[in-house]
Protein backbone atom coordinates (compact mmCIF):
# COMPACT_ATOMS: atom_id res chain seq x y z
CA UNK A 1 0.00 0.00 0.00
CA UNK A 2 1.33 3.31 -0.73
CA UNK A 3 1.32 5.86 1.81
CA UNK A 4 0.84 9.22 1.87
CA UNK A 5 4.15 10.68 0.89
CA UNK A 6 5.05 8.14 -1.46
CA UNK A 7 1.20 7.24 -3.61
CA UNK A 8 1.80 8.70 -6.99
CA UNK A 9 -0.21 12.26 -7.84
CA UNK A 10 -3.22 11.72 -9.37
CA UNK A 11 -2.32 14.41 -12.12
CA UNK A 12 -5.01 14.53 -14.60
CA UNK A 13 -4.44 16.44 -18.27
CA UNK A 14 -6.86 18.15 -20.65
CA UNK A 15 -9.52 18.82 -18.41
CA UNK A 16 -12.92 20.44 -19.27
CA UNK A 17 -13.12 23.48 -16.55
CA UNK A 18 -16.47 24.11 -18.05
CA UNK A 19 -18.57 22.32 -15.30
CA UNK A 20 -16.10 23.75 -12.68
CA UNK A 21 -17.58 27.29 -13.31
CA UNK A 22 -20.29 28.51 -12.20
CA UNK A 23 -20.52 31.08 -15.83
CA UNK A 24 -20.84 27.59 -17.37
CA UNK A 25 -17.38 29.21 -19.58
CA UNK A 26 -15.40 27.01 -21.81
CA UNK A 27 -11.97 26.25 -20.68
CA UNK A 28 -9.41 23.35 -20.61
CA UNK A 29 -6.79 22.46 -17.33
CA UNK A 30 -3.33 21.08 -19.13
CA UNK A 31 -3.07 19.73 -16.15
CA UNK A 32 -5.16 19.81 -12.75
CA UNK A 33 -4.42 18.18 -9.39
CA UNK A 34 -7.03 17.33 -6.69
CA UNK A 35 -5.35 17.93 -3.38
CA UNK A 36 -7.54 16.40 -0.63
CA UNK A 37 -4.57 17.00 2.20
CA UNK A 38 -1.73 18.89 3.36
CA UNK A 39 0.66 15.41 2.62
CA UNK A 40 -1.05 15.66 -1.71
CA UNK A 41 0.15 19.49 -1.61
CA UNK A 42 3.19 18.84 -0.37
CA UNK A 43 3.93 16.40 -2.87
CA UNK A 44 2.97 18.94 -5.83
CA UNK A 45 5.35 21.42 -4.21
CA UNK A 46 7.97 18.69 -3.92
CA UNK A 47 7.15 17.76 -7.62
CA UNK A 48 10.42 18.37 -10.10
CA UNK A 49 7.83 19.72 -12.72
CA UNK A 50 5.00 20.64 -10.92
CA UNK A 51 6.60 22.50 -7.87
CA UNK A 52 8.35 24.86 -9.85
CA UNK A 53 5.57 25.75 -12.05
CA UNK A 54 2.44 28.30 -11.41
CA UNK A 55 -0.60 27.40 -9.73
CA UNK A 56 -3.79 28.33 -10.11
CA UNK A 57 -6.25 27.90 -6.89
CA UNK A 58 -9.58 26.80 -7.81
CA UNK A 59 -12.48 26.23 -5.25
CA UNK A 60 -16.21 25.40 -6.32
CA UNK A 61 -15.87 28.22 -9.61
CA UNK A 62 -18.57 30.55 -8.40
CA UNK A 63 -16.78 33.35 -8.58
CA UNK A 64 -14.57 33.29 -11.24
CA UNK A 65 -14.64 34.46 -15.16
CA UNK A 66 -12.76 31.87 -17.95
CA UNK A 67 -11.63 34.11 -20.52
CA UNK A 68 -8.82 31.52 -21.47
CA UNK A 69 -7.59 28.23 -20.63
CA UNK A 70 -5.67 28.34 -17.36
CA UNK A 71 -1.64 28.40 -18.64
CA UNK A 72 -0.79 27.59 -14.41
CA UNK A 73 -1.53 24.17 -13.03
CA UNK A 74 -5.26 24.43 -11.53
CA UNK A 75 -4.99 23.09 -7.78
CA UNK A 76 -8.67 21.79 -6.98
CA UNK A 77 -8.98 22.17 -3.55
CA UNK A 78 -11.21 18.91 -1.93
CA UNK A 79 -10.20 18.74 1.65
CA UNK A 80 -12.70 17.74 3.64
CA UNK A 81 -13.62 17.34 7.48
CA UNK A 82 -16.43 19.16 9.54
CA UNK A 83 -15.42 19.32 13.43
CA UNK A 84 -16.00 21.09 16.20
CA UNK A 85 -12.72 22.17 18.16
CA UNK A 86 -13.77 24.08 20.73
CA UNK A 87 -17.02 25.16 23.04
CA UNK A 88 -16.23 28.22 25.08
CA UNK A 89 -18.62 30.07 26.94
CA UNK A 90 -18.84 32.94 24.42
CA UNK A 91 -18.42 30.70 21.16
CA UNK A 92 -18.69 27.43 19.83
CA UNK A 93 -15.39 26.95 17.22
CA UNK A 94 -16.29 24.80 14.36
CA UNK A 95 -13.68 23.85 11.90
CA UNK A 96 -14.58 23.38 8.08
CA UNK A 97 -11.74 21.85 4.93
CA UNK A 98 -11.24 23.61 2.33
CA UNK A 99 -12.86 21.56 0.20
CA UNK A 100 -16.48 21.12 1.76
CA UNK A 101 -19.65 22.93 0.45
CA UNK A 102 -19.88 26.18 1.94
CA UNK A 103 -23.72 25.84 2.36
CA UNK A 104 -23.90 22.53 3.67
CA UNK A 105 -21.56 23.91 6.24
CA UNK A 106 -23.95 26.22 7.21
CA UNK A 107 -26.85 23.72 7.25
CA UNK A 108 -24.45 21.28 9.34
CA UNK A 109 -23.67 23.91 12.05
CA UNK A 110 -27.28 24.85 12.07
CA UNK A 111 -28.31 21.28 12.72
CA UNK A 112 -25.65 20.76 15.21
CA UNK A 113 -26.98 23.45 17.36
CA UNK A 114 -24.50 25.92 16.69
CA UNK A 115 -26.06 28.72 14.48
CA UNK A 116 -24.61 32.26 13.40
CA UNK A 117 -23.95 31.00 9.65
CA UNK A 118 -27.87 31.54 8.46
CA UNK A 119 -27.52 34.76 7.05
CA UNK A 120 -24.76 33.63 4.92
CA UNK A 121 -26.73 30.38 3.68
CA UNK A 122 -27.02 29.62 -0.33
CA UNK A 123 -23.88 31.37 -1.50
CA UNK A 124 -21.98 28.77 -3.49
CA UNK A 125 -18.68 27.73 -3.46
CA UNK A 126 -16.00 26.16 -1.08
CA UNK A 127 -15.41 26.81 2.51
CA UNK A 128 -11.74 27.73 1.51
CA UNK A 129 -12.68 30.66 -0.74
CA UNK A 130 -15.07 32.31 1.74
CA UNK A 131 -12.14 34.43 3.35
CA UNK A 132 -10.99 34.96 0.04
CA UNK A 133 -13.33 37.49 -0.68
CA UNK A 134 -14.72 37.87 3.22
CA UNK A 135 -17.95 36.65 1.67
CA UNK A 136 -21.38 38.73 2.95
CA UNK A 137 -24.90 38.64 2.45
CA UNK A 138 -28.30 39.94 4.55
CA UNK A 139 -26.12 42.06 7.28
CA UNK A 140 -23.34 39.88 8.19
CA UNK A 141 -19.81 38.99 6.24
CA UNK A 142 -17.41 36.18 7.19
CA UNK A 143 -14.82 37.93 9.64
CA UNK A 144 -18.29 38.82 11.90
CA UNK A 145 -17.79 34.57 12.45
CA UNK A 146 -14.03 34.23 11.47
CA UNK A 147 -11.76 32.33 13.96
CA UNK A 148 -8.62 31.71 11.83
CA UNK A 149 -7.47 29.38 9.16
CA UNK A 150 -4.57 27.31 7.99
CA UNK A 151 -2.71 28.34 4.72
CA UNK A 152 0.07 26.46 2.86
CA UNK A 153 3.27 28.25 1.45
CA UNK A 154 2.89 27.11 -2.23
CA UNK A 155 6.61 27.80 -2.00
CA UNK A 156 7.82 26.38 1.38
CA UNK A 157 5.38 23.80 1.74
CA UNK A 158 5.07 25.86 5.23
CA UNK A 159 1.46 26.19 6.91
CA UNK A 160 0.55 29.03 9.51
CA UNK A 161 -2.14 29.82 10.93
CA UNK A 162 -3.86 33.28 10.64
CA UNK A 163 -6.20 35.15 12.65
CA UNK A 164 -8.43 38.11 11.20
CA UNK A 165 -6.34 40.70 12.06
CA UNK A 166 -3.10 38.83 10.00
CA UNK A 167 -6.17 38.43 6.94
CA UNK A 168 -7.19 42.07 6.42
CA UNK A 169 -10.44 41.46 5.88
CA UNK A 170 -12.80 44.75 3.77
CA UNK A 171 -15.49 44.96 2.03
CA UNK A 172 -15.21 42.27 -0.40
CA UNK A 173 -11.32 41.76 -0.42
CA UNK A 174 -8.64 40.52 2.37
CA UNK A 175 -4.89 40.04 2.06
CA UNK A 176 -5.53 37.05 -0.32
CA UNK A 177 -6.72 39.40 -2.96
CA UNK A 178 -3.31 41.23 -2.50
CA UNK A 179 -0.64 40.30 -0.97
CA UNK A 180 -1.15 36.37 -0.51
CA UNK A 181 -2.84 36.35 -3.99
CA UNK A 182 -2.27 32.93 -5.46
CA UNK A 183 0.70 32.31 -2.57
CA UNK A 184 -0.89 29.95 -0.40
CA UNK A 185 -3.38 27.74 0.00
CA UNK A 186 -6.07 27.83 2.44
CA UNK A 187 -6.47 24.30 4.14
CA UNK A 188 -9.25 24.74 6.92
CA UNK A 189 -11.29 27.46 8.21
CA UNK A 190 -12.60 28.02 11.94
CA UNK A 191 -15.44 29.82 12.56
CA UNK A 192 -16.54 31.49 16.33
CA UNK A 193 -20.13 31.45 16.25
CA UNK A 194 -21.20 33.65 19.05
CA UNK A 195 -22.83 32.37 22.60
CA UNK A 196 -25.69 33.30 23.21
CA UNK A 197 -27.18 33.42 19.46
CA UNK A 198 -28.86 37.02 18.42
CA UNK A 199 -30.66 37.07 15.18
CA UNK A 200 -29.12 40.11 12.28
CA UNK A 201 -32.20 41.07 11.06
CA UNK A 202 -31.38 44.91 9.98
CA UNK A 203 -31.96 44.04 6.20
CA UNK A 204 -34.79 44.86 4.05
CA UNK A 205 -36.18 42.04 2.61
CA UNK A 206 -35.78 40.53 6.31
CA UNK A 207 -37.65 43.46 7.83
CA UNK A 208 -40.14 42.23 4.90
CA UNK A 209 -40.34 39.10 5.96
CA UNK A 210 -40.79 39.82 9.16
CA UNK A 211 -43.70 41.68 8.68
CA UNK A 212 -45.39 39.05 6.16
CA UNK A 213 -44.86 36.35 8.32
CA UNK A 214 -46.24 38.60 11.97
CA UNK A 215 -42.97 36.37 13.30
CA UNK A 216 -40.89 38.68 14.97
CA UNK A 217 -38.24 36.95 17.27
CA UNK A 218 -37.31 34.15 14.48
CA UNK A 219 -34.96 31.64 15.35
CA UNK A 220 -31.52 30.23 13.17
CA UNK A 221 -33.86 27.75 11.56
CA UNK A 222 -36.59 30.22 10.12
CA UNK A 223 -33.65 33.13 9.46
CA UNK A 224 -32.17 30.39 7.80
CA UNK A 225 -35.35 29.41 5.24
CA UNK A 226 -36.05 32.72 4.69
CA UNK A 227 -32.19 33.79 3.73
CA UNK A 228 -33.00 30.90 1.17
CA UNK A 229 -36.31 31.81 -0.38
CA UNK A 230 -35.28 35.51 -0.43
CA UNK A 231 -32.40 34.43 -2.63
CA UNK A 232 -34.03 31.80 -5.04
CA UNK A 233 -36.12 34.38 -6.00
CA UNK A 234 -34.22 36.87 -6.83
CA UNK A 235 -30.46 35.15 -8.20
CA UNK A 236 -30.49 32.83 -10.81
CA UNK A 237 -29.31 28.96 -10.03
CA UNK A 238 -26.24 28.59 -11.34
CA UNK A 239 -27.51 24.68 -12.60
CA UNK A 240 -29.84 26.29 -14.86
CA UNK A 241 -28.20 29.63 -15.94
CA UNK A 242 -24.75 30.07 -15.55
CA UNK A 243 -23.62 33.23 -13.40
CA UNK A 244 -21.09 34.39 -10.82
CA UNK A 245 -23.35 36.34 -8.59
CA UNK A 246 -22.79 39.80 -8.07
CA UNK A 247 -20.61 40.82 -10.68
CA UNK A 248 -19.48 44.20 -9.48
CA UNK A 249 -18.83 45.52 -5.95
CA UNK A 250 -21.22 48.18 -4.33
CA UNK A 251 -19.21 51.68 -5.06
CA UNK A 252 -18.53 53.63 -2.11
CA UNK A 253 -18.38 57.52 -2.49
CA UNK A 254 -17.82 60.33 -0.44
CA UNK A 255 -20.64 62.26 1.11
CA UNK A 256 -19.86 65.20 -1.39
CA UNK A 257 -19.84 62.47 -4.43
CA UNK A 258 -23.45 61.47 -3.15
CA UNK A 259 -24.85 64.21 -2.62
CA UNK A 260 -24.39 65.66 -6.16
CA UNK A 261 -25.56 62.32 -7.80
CA UNK A 262 -28.49 62.79 -5.66
CA UNK A 263 -29.08 66.57 -6.91
CA UNK A 264 -29.47 64.26 -10.75
CA UNK A 265 -30.96 61.37 -9.85
CA UNK A 266 -32.81 61.71 -6.67
CA UNK A 267 -33.84 58.22 -6.43
CA UNK A 268 -30.35 56.47 -6.52
CA UNK A 269 -30.39 53.83 -3.71
CA UNK A 270 -27.50 54.43 -0.54
CA UNK A 271 -26.55 53.55 2.17
CA UNK A 272 -24.77 55.73 4.22
CA UNK A 273 -22.08 53.70 6.41
CA UNK A 274 -20.39 54.13 9.81
CA UNK A 275 -17.04 55.82 8.56
CA UNK A 276 -19.31 58.74 6.93
CA UNK A 277 -18.63 57.11 3.14
CA UNK A 278 -21.65 56.03 1.30
CA UNK A 279 -22.45 52.99 -0.64
CA UNK A 280 -24.32 52.98 -3.41
CA UNK A 281 -26.10 49.95 -4.84
CA UNK A 282 -24.61 48.79 -8.22
CA UNK A 283 -27.26 47.45 -9.15
CA UNK A 284 -29.48 50.36 -9.34
CA UNK A 285 -26.76 52.35 -11.43
CA UNK A 286 -26.65 49.45 -13.82
CA UNK A 287 -30.50 49.62 -14.00
CA UNK A 288 -30.89 53.30 -14.60
CA UNK A 289 -28.27 53.16 -17.25
CA UNK A 290 -30.74 50.37 -18.98
CA UNK A 291 -29.09 47.54 -18.79
CA UNK A 292 -31.63 45.11 -17.25
CA UNK A 293 -32.44 42.14 -19.37
CA UNK A 294 -29.80 43.56 -22.24
CA UNK A 295 -26.86 40.84 -24.15
CA UNK A 296 -23.97 41.58 -25.77
CA UNK A 297 -23.22 38.38 -27.60
CA UNK A 298 -24.81 35.41 -26.09
CA UNK A 299 -23.60 37.41 -22.09
CA UNK A 300 -26.52 39.02 -20.52
CA UNK A 301 -27.53 41.31 -17.85
CA UNK A 302 -30.14 38.82 -15.81
CA UNK A 303 -33.81 40.05 -16.12
CA UNK A 304 -34.39 40.40 -12.29
CA UNK A 305 -31.16 41.91 -11.19
CA UNK A 306 -29.23 43.71 -12.87
CA UNK A 307 -26.41 43.38 -11.13
CA UNK A 308 -25.84 39.68 -12.13
CA UNK A 309 -24.76 38.97 -15.55
CA UNK A 310 -25.20 36.01 -16.91
CA UNK A 311 -24.52 33.18 -19.75
CA UNK A 312 -27.18 33.18 -22.06
CA UNK A 313 -26.13 29.76 -23.56
CA UNK A 314 -22.86 28.88 -24.97
CA UNK A 315 -21.04 32.22 -24.06
CA UNK A 316 -17.28 33.17 -23.89
CA UNK A 317 -15.72 34.72 -21.07
CA UNK A 318 -14.76 37.25 -23.92
CA UNK A 319 -18.57 38.04 -24.69
CA UNK A 320 -18.89 38.66 -20.51
CA UNK A 321 -16.03 40.75 -20.14
CA UNK A 322 -17.38 42.62 -23.23
CA UNK A 323 -20.53 42.97 -22.11
CA UNK A 324 -19.11 44.03 -18.47
CA UNK A 325 -16.53 46.47 -20.01
CA UNK A 326 -19.75 48.39 -22.40
CA UNK A 327 -21.37 48.56 -18.34
CA UNK A 328 -18.45 49.78 -16.94
CA UNK A 329 -18.56 52.76 -19.76
CA UNK A 330 -21.84 53.78 -19.41
CA UNK A 331 -22.02 53.62 -15.77
CA UNK A 332 -18.89 56.05 -15.35
CA UNK A 333 -20.56 57.98 -18.39
CA UNK A 334 -23.57 58.75 -16.60
CA UNK A 335 -22.66 59.17 -12.54
CA UNK A 336 -18.41 59.15 -13.03
CA UNK A 337 -18.00 56.13 -10.87
CA UNK A 338 -15.59 53.04 -11.83
CA UNK A 339 -17.49 50.12 -11.14
CA UNK A 340 -15.15 47.17 -9.79
CA UNK A 341 -15.54 43.56 -10.98
CA UNK A 342 -15.90 41.13 -8.16
CA UNK A 343 -15.39 37.50 -9.80
CA UNK A 344 -11.48 36.80 -10.75
CA UNK A 345 -10.90 37.00 -14.48
CA UNK A 346 -8.76 34.81 -15.71
C1 LIG B 1 -25.59 32.70 -7.62
C2 LIG B 1 -24.41 33.27 -6.87
C3 LIG B 1 -24.63 34.03 -5.73
C4 LIG B 1 -23.55 34.55 -5.00
N1 LIG B 1 -23.82 35.30 -3.88
C5 LIG B 1 -22.79 35.81 -3.14
C6 LIG B 1 -23.06 36.57 -1.97
O1 LIG B 1 -24.22 36.76 -1.57
N2 LIG B 1 -22.01 37.07 -1.28
C7 LIG B 1 -20.71 36.86 -1.68
O2 LIG B 1 -19.81 37.34 -0.99
N3 LIG B 1 -20.43 36.11 -2.79
C8 LIG B 1 -21.43 35.60 -3.53
N4 LIG B 1 -21.17 34.87 -4.66
C9 LIG B 1 -19.76 34.67 -5.10
C10 LIG B 1 -19.14 33.32 -4.67
O3 LIG B 1 -20.12 32.39 -4.36
C11 LIG B 1 -18.20 33.48 -3.48
O4 LIG B 1 -17.17 34.39 -3.78
C12 LIG B 1 -17.57 32.14 -3.07
O5 LIG B 1 -16.91 32.29 -1.83
C13 LIG B 1 -16.60 31.60 -4.11
O6 LIG B 1 -16.26 30.28 -3.72
P1 LIG B 1 -15.62 29.25 -4.74
O7 LIG B 1 -15.18 28.06 -3.95
O8 LIG B 1 -16.55 28.99 -5.86
O9 LIG B 1 -14.33 30.05 -5.20
P2 LIG B 1 -13.66 30.06 -6.66
O10 LIG B 1 -14.57 30.77 -7.61
O11 LIG B 1 -13.21 28.70 -7.02
O12 LIG B 1 -12.39 30.97 -6.38
C14 LIG B 1 -12.51 32.35 -6.09
C15 LIG B 1 -11.12 32.90 -5.73
O13 LIG B 1 -10.68 32.30 -4.52
C16 LIG B 1 -9.45 31.60 -4.71
N5 LIG B 1 -9.54 30.38 -3.89
C17 LIG B 1 -10.51 29.42 -3.95
N6 LIG B 1 -10.26 28.48 -3.02
C18 LIG B 1 -9.12 28.83 -2.37
C19 LIG B 1 -8.36 28.25 -1.32
N7 LIG B 1 -8.71 27.11 -0.72
N8 LIG B 1 -7.22 28.88 -0.93
C20 LIG B 1 -6.83 30.05 -1.50
N9 LIG B 1 -7.52 30.65 -2.50
C21 LIG B 1 -8.65 30.05 -2.93
C22 LIG B 1 -9.38 31.31 -6.21
O14 LIG B 1 -8.03 31.18 -6.65
C23 LIG B 1 -10.05 32.56 -6.77
O15 LIG B 1 -9.11 33.62 -6.80
C24 LIG B 1 -22.22 34.31 -5.42
C25 LIG B 1 -21.99 33.51 -6.57
C26 LIG B 1 -23.07 33.00 -7.28
C27 LIG B 1 -22.81 32.14 -8.49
Amino acid sequence: MPNASTAALPIEHGVNLRTFNSFGLPATAHTLVRIDSDAALRRVIDHPELGRAPKFILGGGSNIVFTRDPEAVVLKIEVRGLRLVQERPDAWIVEAGAGENWHDTVAWTLAQGWPGLENLALIPGSVGATPVQNIGAYGVELQDRFHSLDVVDLVTGRSVTLDASRCHFAYRDSVFKHDLAGKGVIMRVRFALPRPWRPVLGYLELERKMQETGITAPDARTLFDWVCAIRRAKLPDPAVIGNAGSFFKNPVVSPEQCRDIIGRDPEVVHYPLPDGSVKLAAGWLIDACGWKGKSVGRAGVYEKQALVLVNRGGASGAEVVTLARAIQESVYGRFGIRLEPEPVVV
